[in-house]
């Protein structure tokens, strides 16, 4: 069929003229497909690869890549230089980008443990130590996405997980993209698997002939690879864990009058083009029609001259501007939507992230398109979606390690604390419990 040359434009609400259900009505979340349905699906693949291992792996490549002339499923480090021949300037863009990202994750490093004197002979800490074996999903398919390997290797390498295992389903030819073998060596990964969906996540969960197992695997990839993930993650004979739910790309941006319609426009599509089920919001925060018509036009001419307009129109359909009185309202608006990517196109943008209480990244001022954070600035770009903000940080290094607590008594520590102990297994019925204590003490009367 033609390309639709139809007028692209979202839809508009006034909040002063509607109630609060109908606000929130237009700002759900376009559906997802049930997940038991999903998982009647990839339960099967995951039991093929637990019983069959790297002979199954490679037959669901062989299916879903049609990459039929591979042979072994596993790349091992070091990875020949042949497959990582990039030109210059994609060397360089990927390289600054792997030094900001490093130079921001590296900096959430916490330098000694928590130390906390509790009572007088108490002493508790905190520290950290990375996840040994982390696994990173790289989706594939048609896209090529250096910039997600780079913003989960890259942290898994600052914070020290000593083994780094990428999974991306390889071309049709059975290659894998040189940006992705670029930056599996620049992060130290020791293997790229190169499968996809959920047969790629259960090798990784349980381990295979020639696929190591994982202790934690993080990344997005569709609904096969997120209920694989789900599933793995609630096995207890799997034993690991995974970084959140993940769902479709949201934007929502909040702009004022000094806000440049063009500039407001180029955001909103910057998400729009990464899938129909991708979700922009709009907060006008007391602009007039002329205003709103301004952007309006930059956002059906800017969609037009884009390669995506087809995706973008689908997004386009569930997306919505709302009209608001003042930033407040705004603000009360995004904080209930818990956006994965927050744009404050406003005048005094650096004091309103102080209202900010939900969302995953925010981009503040009119010089910080969300692309920014998407490729080179430093942030990281895997954040929650679909209102998981409200629960859910984004990665970031704290992705990579777990904290373990030790606590340290003196003698006189035990004979401050010691009765509050007590007391309490006492009420619990735990005369164990108890005894650990009392044999102490009555030991120091002695
Ligand atoms: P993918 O790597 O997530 O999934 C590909 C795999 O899906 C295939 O290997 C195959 O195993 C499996 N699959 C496909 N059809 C199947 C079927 N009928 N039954 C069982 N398994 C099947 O790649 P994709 O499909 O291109 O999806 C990419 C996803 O990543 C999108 O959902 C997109 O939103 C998301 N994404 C995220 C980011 C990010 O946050 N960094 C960037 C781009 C895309």
């Amino acid at each position: 069929t033609a390309p639709s040359s139809d007028r692209i434009t979202m839809k508009r609400l006034d909040v002063s003229k509607i109630g609060a259900a109908q606000v929130s009505e237009a700002l759900k979340r376009p559906s997802q497909k049930s997940a038991d349905a999903i998982l009647g699906i990839v339960k099967p693949i995951i039991n093929d690869i637990r019983e069959n291992g790297d002979k199954a792996l490679l037959s669901y490549t062989h299916k879903f890549e049609k990459a039929t002339s591979l042979t072994s499923p596993v790349l091992k480090a070091p990875f020949p230089k042949e497959l990582m021949q990039l030109p210059e300037e994609t060397i360089k863009a990927i390289d600054i980008s792997y030094e900001n990202i490093r130079k921001f994750h590296a900096a959430q490093k916490e330098d000694k443990p928590l130390r906390v004197e509790t009572m007088p002979g108490v002493i508790c800490s905190r520290f950290a130590r990375p996840i040994e074996r982390v696994g990173l999903y790289v989706p594939g398919g048609t896209a090529v996405l250096p910039s997600t390997a780079l913003m989960l290797g890259v942290p898994a390498m600052v914070a020290g997980c000593e083994k780094i295992v990428i999974a991306s389903p390889p071309r049709s030819d059975g290659s894998i993209t040189p940006e992705i073998v670029y930056v599996a060596h620049k992060v130290g990964a020791e293997s790229i698997v190169l499968a996809g969906g959920a047969q790629a996540v259960a090798a990784m969960a349980y381990g295979t002939e020639s696929v190591t197992k994982v202790d934690k695997i993080l990344g997005p990839g569709n609904q096969f690879v997120t209920a694989g993930k789900m599933f793995v993650s609630n096995d207890t004979n799997a034993g690991v864990g995974i970084d959140m739910p993940a769902g479709p790309s949201e934007v929502l941006v909040i702009a004022d009058k000094d806000a440049n319609p063009a500039f407001v426009a180029s955001d909103l599509l910057s998400q729009a083009e990464h899938g129909v089920d991708s979700q922009v919001i709009l907060l006008a925060v007391d602009l007039n029609e002329q205003q709103l018509q301004a952007i309006e036009d930059e956002l059906h001419n800017q969609a037009m001259a884009l390669p995506r307009v087809d995706i973008v129109r689908g997004a386009i359909s569930h997306s919505v501007t709302i009209q608001t009185r003042d930033i407040d309202e705004a603000m009360r608006i995004s904080n209930e939507y818990a956006p994965e990517h927050l744009i404050l196109q406003l005048n005094n943008a650096e004091e309103v992230v102080d209202k900010v209480m939900n969302a995953g990244s925010v981009f503040i001022g009119q010089w910080t398109p969300e692309s920014v954070g998407d490729y080179s600035a430093g942030v990281n770009h895997s954040l929650p979606t679909y209102g998981y903000a409200k629960q859910y940080s984004g990665v970031n290094l704290g992705s990579f390690v777990k904290h373990i607590t030790s606590s340290n008594l003196t003698a006189e520590g035990l004979r401050n604390v010691g009765q509050a102990v007590e007391q309490l297994a006492k009420v619990e019925e735990l005369e164990a419990h108890r005894r650990a204590v009392s044999i102490r003490l009555a030991s120091m009367q002695k």
